[in-house]
C-alpha cells in the first residue's frame, strides 16, 4: 500500500494545550506522525510518496471561503496585534443563546467576524482545543495535499491508499475549526470523489471521537453516507453531536449513521459495532470508502475511555477491506505514543490481508519516541 506523508507536517509544532482551562502538554503533537511513519517504514512492506499540491478550490468546495481567509492570517494577525502566547485561542464563542430572540435574517446580518484575533478565533472556532501556531495554515494545507493525493492514488486503480494526514480532519465544519481539526481533510475527498466520479460515496469514521463536523458538511446530502463509531458524546467530546438519533435530513435523511459506545467498550464490542456499521455501507452502492482513521480508541489512549487492543485494529482493517471497496484511508486521532505505529500497521496490513506480527525492530523510550 501507498503511504502519502510529508515532512511539512513539522511546522505545525504545537507543544502545549489548554483543557477545561488549564494548560497542558499538547496531545496531537508532531511525533505522532512520526512514530506513524517510521512504524510503516519499519515493515517494509508499505511504499511511501510525497503529496501532490492541489491548490484550494477542493478546500472551498466543502469549507467556507472565510474559514481559509481566517486560518491564512491568523498567525500573521496574532504578532501584528502584537497578542503574545505560544498559540492562538479564543476564550469567546458566539454561543448560540447570545443570539436568542433574533431571526435568522437578524443574526445574519448583524452578527460579524470582529478584528480581535482572539475574537476571529471565537467567530471560527468550536473550542480551545486547537491551538493556532506560526505554521498551522501551511501544514494543515499539507494535509489536504496529503489526503487528496492518496485519493487520486486509488482513483488511479490503487485497491487501497492511506494519507498520513497530520492536522486529523473530522472536527473541522463547513465553517468552523475545532478539536486539532482545521480543514476536513477527509470530507474534502469524498466531495473530490463525488465530484470525480459521479458516484455515491461513504465515510467510515473509527476516531474515538465522533467526527461532527463531517458529519455537518454531508448532513442534508444523499450521495456521501456517514457512519461513525465513537464514543457516546453524553460523556465525551464533541458533546452536542453523535447521538444516535441524528440520521440527516433532506437528501441526507437516513444517510447519516451514528454508533456511540460506552465506556470500556471492548474488542467484541467494537467489532459488532464495526460490522453494522461495514453493513451500512454495503447496502448502498459506490465502489470507494474514505476511512478516518483514529487511535484514540486504544485501551492506553490518554484521551479515550475503550478498551481496545492492537489485534483489533488488524481485524477491523480486514472487516472494511472485505467491503470489496476501494479504501482512502486517512489519518486522525490517536495520542498514546507508544502504540500508535503499531497499531496503524495493523490496521493497515488487515486492510490489505496480510498477517500482523509485532515488530520487534521498533521500540519506543517511556516518551514515545522512535528508538
Ligand atoms: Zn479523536
Amino acid at each position: 500500500m501507498q503511504v502519502v506523508y510529508t515532512p511539512a507536517h513539522l511546522g505545525h509544532d504545537v507543544t502545549v494545550e489548554t483543557v477545561m482551562g488549564v494548560e497542558i502538554p499538547a496531545n496531537e503533537v508532531a511525533e505522532r506522525a512520526e512514530i506513524i511513519r517510521a512504524a510503516l517504514d519499519a515493515d517494509g512492506g508499505f511504499e511511501r510518496s510525497e503529496p501532490a499540491e492541489y491548490g484550494t478550490a477542493p478546500i472551498t468546495a466543502v469549507h467556507d471561503p472565510g474559514l481559509l481567509s481566517f486560518l491564512e492570517v491568523a498567525w500573521s494577525e496574532v504578532r501584528r496585534q502584537g497578542l503574545n502566547g505560544a498559540f492562538l485561542s479564543a476564550d469567546t464563542y458566539p454561543n448560540r443563546s447570545m443570539f436568542e430572540g433574533m431571526s435568522d435574517e437578524a443574526i445574519a446580518r448583524l452578527v460579524r467576524e470582529p478584528e480581535h484575533a482572539a475574537g476571529r478565533a471565537g467567530f471560527w472556532g468550536l473550542d480551545s482545543a486547537a491551538p493556532l501556531v506560526a505554521g498551522t495554515y501551511v501544514v494543515a494545507r499539507g494535509a489536504v495535499d496529503v489526503a487528496l493525493t492518496a485519493m487520486d492514488l486509488v482513483l488511479g486503480g490503487a485497491t487501497a491508499a492511506y494519507g498520513l494526514c497530520r492536522p486529523p480532519g473530522h472536527h473541522a465544519a463547513r465553517s468552523m475549526y475545532g478539536g486539532y481539526c482545521f480543514f476536513n481533510n477527509a470530507a474534502i475527498v469524498a466531495e473530490a470523489i463525488t465530484a470525480a466520479t459521479g458516484e455515491r460515496v461513504a465515510i467510515l469514521d473509527v476516531d474515538f471521537h465522533h467526527g461532527n463536523g463531517t458529519q455537518q458538511i454531508f448532513w442534508r446530502r444523499g450521495d456521501v453516507r456517514y457512519v461513525s463509531i465513537h464514543a457516546d458524546p453524553q460523556r465525551q467530546y464533541p458533546y452536542f453531536l453523535g447521538r444516535a438519533d441524528e440520521t440527516g435530513e433532506g437528501d441526507g435523511a437516513g444517510e447519516n449513521l451514528n454508533i456511540p459506545l460506552r465506556a470500556g467498550a471492548t474488542n467484541e464490542e467494537y467489532l459488532e459495532a464495526t460490522d453494522r456499521a461495514v453493513e451500512a455501507i454495503a447496502a448502498v452502492p459506490g465502489s470507494v470508502v474514505v476511512v478516518s482513521l483514529g487511535f484514540d480508541t486504544y485501551g492506553l489512549d490518554p484521551i479515550g475511555d475503550f478498551a481496545l487492543t492492537t489485534d483489533v485494529y488488524h481485524e477491523v482493517g480486514r472487516r472494511v477491506a472485505a467491503l470489496g471497496r476501494r479504501l482512502v484511508i486517512l489519518q486522525e486521532g490517536g495520542y498514546h505514543r507508544p502504540s500508535l505505529g503499531e497499531n496503524a500497521r495493523a490496521w493497515l496490513r488487515g486492510a490489505e490481508g496480510r498477517p500482523f506480527e509485532p515488530l520487534p525492530a521498533v521500540g519506543f523510550t517511556a516518551s514515545g519516541s522512535v528508538v
